[in-house]
């Protein structure tokens, strides 16, 4: 001290403007005010924020001034009693008050300055902008309320759907349950304690997984007939529709399942099979009869005209018995009693054989035969085989009034033989392809034709029985090509 001066070094000096510069421009708010409140000292940064003048605020404003009305309730109530007792606080959310009225989102940390005699001088205050936290806090509030809306949303709609509707995580654990669902499997809660293959017929769940890996790897729909377990234990018949899909907020893969009761469709089936079978029976019987008695007339009348009305009447009952041959293999199929008799039979013999046989019958159409130059040897039940290309043949002639060709072909790979039957008539829509070998089943532009829709239905499972598929390939105007491909071992 010199003059009653302090002198300082450049150094000291340049220290001190450092520290001025730091404690203005810091990313933080500064501030030191008295016990009675007034600012004594403040930042450049905290004076932006509000958007004030250093001298509108030294000696002039209360450091609860710079606050919303709640947070200078609140410095009153709790944080200046707590910086006298405890002589700090920290972490403190206030709400800053600026010049244009906008409000910032600050956290405050406070410390009391005390004299050796423990009385409190003065207190510094560190404000941090939390601005950004607040807002994404908000974000996260936003879309955590519009995520639960949407959750209460979804169950209302589907606590309204007759359907049973359940989500599962990818490995089955039931998420969520409408009241129906959670009312059918008796259940308070859609608990992850539950998988919802356990409500699955032990004998339909083995199906059913296969069939959702499947969609699953390919991110298509699943659908299947199933039947599920009911509240009182009984196992009740559902198709099962089930699409994957991923949830907003986590991001999770789910999966959505919906169950259509048909319970009554199948009731109906069966009590239909149940009358087919017992129809068919009965009108085989009596048409055996009239058969006996039909050659029992050729063979004692030798009068031309009788003889000429028992061939015709012979040749409608030769149909007849087509059609109740069918109807009996639509209930054997269904009943799952169709016999088969295999044996290892040559490909160019049973086309030979068959199409020979039918040569004679066809009076409009040629058919003409590709045989193979090295025959195969196919395991097959021949009888059954020759009723599939037989029907095959018939459809190609019933089917195309307008040409005179048939076409049977035979190819030959490595482990499969196709029999393609290719006809040029009237074809098949190709929104019906997929529906044509379901039993009854009539295309629509070939009503006109007389049909019950059986003929393709019980191909296509003596077809499968072998180990094999049918497969058509159409145009409408152009005609169809049915192929059947059967295995060949070696
Ligand atoms: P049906 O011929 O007795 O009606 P099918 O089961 O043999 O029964 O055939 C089912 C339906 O498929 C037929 O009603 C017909 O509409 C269609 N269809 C079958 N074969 C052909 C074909 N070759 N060309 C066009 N439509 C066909």
């Amino acid at each position: 001290m010199k003059d009653g001066f302090h002198y300082i070094s450049e150094t000291q000096y340049q220290l001190l403007e450092d520290a001025e510069e730091l404690y203005n421009n810091a990313p933080v708010g500064y501030l030191s005010f008295l016990p009675d409140g007034t600012i004594i000292r403040i930042n450049k940064r905290l004076l932006s924020w509000l958007d004030l003048r250093i001298e509108e605020v030294l000696n002039r404003l209360k450091f609860s001034d710079l606050f919303t009305i709640g947070g200078k309730i609140y410095y009153q109530n709790h944080v200046f009693p707590l910086l006298m007792m405890q002589g700090f606080v920290n972490e403190v959310n206030f709400e800053l008050s600026c010049r244009d009225k906008s409000i910032k989102p600050v956290l405050v940390n406070a410390l009391t300055i005390k004299d050796k005699f423990d009385h409190p001088l003065n207190f510094r205050a560190t404000i941090t902008d939390i601005s950004d936290r607040k807002k994404y806090e908000n974000q996260l509030l936003y879309e955590k309320k519009k995520a639960e809306t949407e959750r209460q949303r979804f169950k209302l709609i589907t606590d309204l759907l007759p359907e049973l509707v359940v989500t599962t995580d990818h490995k089955g654990s039931l998420h969520f349950a409408n009241i129906k669902a959670l009312k059918y499997f008796g259940t308070y809660e859609a608990n992850s304690i539950y998988d919802f293959f356990n409500f699955v017929f032990p004998a339909h769940r083995f199906l059913l997984l296969l069939n959702w890996k499947r969609s699953l790897s390919r991110i298509v729909p699943l659908e299947k007939e199933v039947r599920l377990l009911n509240a009182i234990g009984k196992y009740e018949w559902y198709l099962v529709k089930a699409i994957p899909y991923k949830e907003e907020e986590s991001g999770d893969s789910r999966w959505l399942w919906v169950g259509i009761s048909i319970s009554n469709q199948k009731h109906l089936v069966s009590k239909m099979d149940e009358f087919l079978s017992i129809a068919s029976h009965e009108l085989k019987s009596p048409l055996t009869t009239t058969k006996a008695y039909l050659q029992l007339l050729l063979r004692n009348y030798s009068d031309h005209t009788i003889r000429k009305y028992v061939n015709k009447t012979n040749k409608q009952v030769e149909k007849l018995e087509i059609l109740i041959k069918d109807l009996l293999d639509v209930s054997k199929i269904q009943a799952d009693q169709m016999q088969f008799r295999f044996e290892m039979a040559s490909v160019n013999g049973l086309l030979i054989d068959t199409i020979e046989a039918l040569k004679t019958f066809s009076e409009t159409h040629k058919i003409e035969l590709k045989t193979l130059k090295e025959d195969v040897v196919v395991s097959m039940d021949r009888m059954r085989m020759e009723q599939v290309i037989i029907n095959l043949v018939n459809n190609g002639i019933k089917y195309s009034p307008d040409s005179s060709k048939i076409s049977v072909a035979i190819e030959k790979h490595a482990h499969y033989v196709v029999i393609s039957v290719s006809d040029y008539g009237i074809g098949i829509p190709s929104s019906e392809v997929n529906l044509l070998f379901e039993r009854f089943y009539r295309v629509t532009n070939a009503l006109h034709v007389s049909g019950l829709g059986m003929g393709l239905y019980i191909s296509q499972q003596i077809v499968h029985k072998h180990g094999g598929e049918i497969k058509v390939v159409s145009e409408v105007g152009k005609g169809s090509t049915f192929s059947i491909y059967l295995p060949v071992h070696s």
